[in-house]
């Protein structure tokens, strides 16, 4: 890999400054990247085009970028950065597919706020990444476009073998993959239930969830409202903290968003002393193997030499019970509220329409999302309509649990500052392997670790940390904080990212 794709985001912009290297040159260097994933030998299918669709364009704006480097005035801390943008977010003139046959050809009339306020900081938007096909999956094989490839094997292939095709999880499997590839330096994503926490974990990056509605969700494709946020992926928890400042705040055109406090100009460091963190023993299930659990330990440990009071959550505040039906809450909401999201997908307002003809409306709406949808989004409408049906009592029930998820957490965070569980409960599974049969079901007890925080609306991220089984396997732990306390929350997980690092 090339010097300069090995800098952080946070390195990138001091080097910008110090005119070590220009936006110029390091957007040559990404789009290299970009096109050796995406054509053979390889192809990672990171990303929905082969090449950006308008790469004058692009070249045009990092020259700009260059030049107000030289005269020291960057437009924002992101300006010249090279990042991608998941493909159910605006971004004209991509259609914004969602990696779904249905929107294949609908290419929105305006920019997603979040596209909006890169530009305004001088980003430049090298292109559009992969997904699981509406954002339903954890590994990106729903979608249209066929999975994404884990570039990590392919970063550091094994001597004697070639590097196997490992699943990046999903569903922002192709933007957490760019940014380990350094095909772009940082992504943004969108976060229902875990999709920029698994993927970040897979593939040893950082994934952001913010508190609930912290940045617009203008322009993005709904998915489950109640639980939609859009997330940040990049290489250090730092990183992602440059992104949020940018994309922060209460937007007009997203009734759901809330005012944030600006962060304080030059935050005061931690002092770890004052701070406590809870492991949960609720969240240590059955699945989760040796090398995790000693992960986990590790990571504590560190917390601990930092000087923080690290003590273990009994289940009087946070029950085993709680935690296994969250999984089938999150399930319940997100597929009842995908299908009334999704039930406007008719052939006749957006996208994709049966080509044969048909004798009515209905009809043609039948045969429409008979021929566009994917297998697993036909599968979530369907659980979706029978959890609604009977006055919707299956939804209020997940609600109800949902409510005592969100209250146990709470408390938890009353009593400590932060909440630390592992991201994933299994190694990335690889594709290729005949014996490996992709179960829906069984990709979904992985979203174990992830919902909880979806449900409660708490802020959450996923921290890379190295693990002691192999280069195959690479884990993440996950941070979680206070509604609204966002600031700190980020600041503790670079904190924590670092000692780590340094083998603490
Ligand atoms: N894997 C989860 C699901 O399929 C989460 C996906 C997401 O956060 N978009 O619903």
């Amino acid at each position: 890999m090339n010097p300069s794709l090995r800098h952080t985001l946070t390195t990138l912009r001091s080097s910008f400054k110090s005119k070590s290297t220009t936006p110029t040159a390091v957007l040559d260097n990404v789009l290299s990247q970009f096109y050796q994933s995406e054509s053979p030998p390889l192809n990672l299918n990171h990303f929905t085009h082969s090449s950006p669709i308008d790469l004058s364009k692009l070249k045009q704006l990092a020259s700009e970028s260059t030049s107000r480097y030289a005269a020291c005035a960057p437009l924002s801390s992101i300006d010249g950065v090279p990042i991608s943008i998941k493909a159910n977010i605006s971004f004209p003139p991509y259609p914004a597919s969602a990696s779904s046959k249905m929107l294949e050809p609908y290419i929105p009339p305006f920019s997603a706020d979040v596209v909006q306020a890169l530009k305004a900081g001088g980003a430049i938007l090298v292109g559009q990444t992969n997904m699981d096909e509406f954002g339903m999956g954890s590994a990106t094989t729903n979608s249209a476009m066929g999975p994404s490839i884990n570039p990590l094997p392919h970063l550091h292939p094994p001597a004697s073998s070639s590097p196997p095709n490992l699943t990046p999880g999903g569903s922002s499997g192709g933007s957490a993959s760019s940014v380990a590839w350094r095909s772009s330096f940082a992504s943004i994503g969108s976060d229902t239930g875990g999709s920029v926490r698994l993927p970040a974990a897979h593939t040893n990056t950082t994934g952001f969830k913010p508190t609930y509605g912290s940045i617009s969700r203008f322009g993005l494709i709904p998915y489950a409202s109640s639980l939609d946020t859009i997330g940040l992926i990049a290489p250090t928890p730092s990183d992602t903290k440059l992104l949020f400042d940018v994309l922060r705040g209460q937007s007009p055109n997203d009734p759901t968003s809330i005012e944030s406090s600006l962060p304080p100009s030059s935050p005061a460091p931690l002092d770890w002393s004052t701070i406590s963190v809870c492991l949960p023993s609720a969240y240590s299930v059955e699945e989760m193997p040796p090398s995790v659990l000693h992960i986990w330990n590790e990571t504590a440990e560190c917390l601990a030499s930092l000087g923080s009071r690290v003590d273990v959550l009994g289940d009087d505040v946070l029950s085993s019970s709680t935690v296994r039906t969250s999984l089938a809450a999150y399930y319940v909401i997100a597929c009842a509220e995908a299908s009334s999201n999704l039930s406007k997908y008719d052939g006749v307002r957006y996208g994709s329409r049966a080509r044969d003809e048909a004798v009515n409306y209905d009809e043609e709406y039948s045969r429409t999302r008979e021929e566009f949808f994917g297998p697993e989004v036909k599968r979530r409408i369907a659980c979706g309509d029978a959890v609604l049906a009977r006055e919707g009592s299956h939804y209020l029930k997940a609600n109800i649990l949902r409510n005592k998820l969100r209250d146990s957490l709470n408390t938890a965070l009353e009593q400590f500052d932060f909440i630390l569980i592992p991201t994933q409960t299994s190694p990335p599974f690889n594709l290729d392997d005949p014996d490996v049969k992709i179960d829906q079901n069984e990709m979904m007890s992985n979203d174990l670790m992830t919902v909880g925080s979806s449900l409660a609306g708490l802020p959450s991220i996923s921290i890379p940390v190295t693990s002691p089984s192999g280069p195959d396997f690479w884990v993440g732990m996950q941070l979680i904080g206070r509604h609204g306390d966002d600031d700190r929350l980020l600041q503790a997980a670079e904190s924590l990212y670092l000692k780590m690092a340094e083998g603490h």
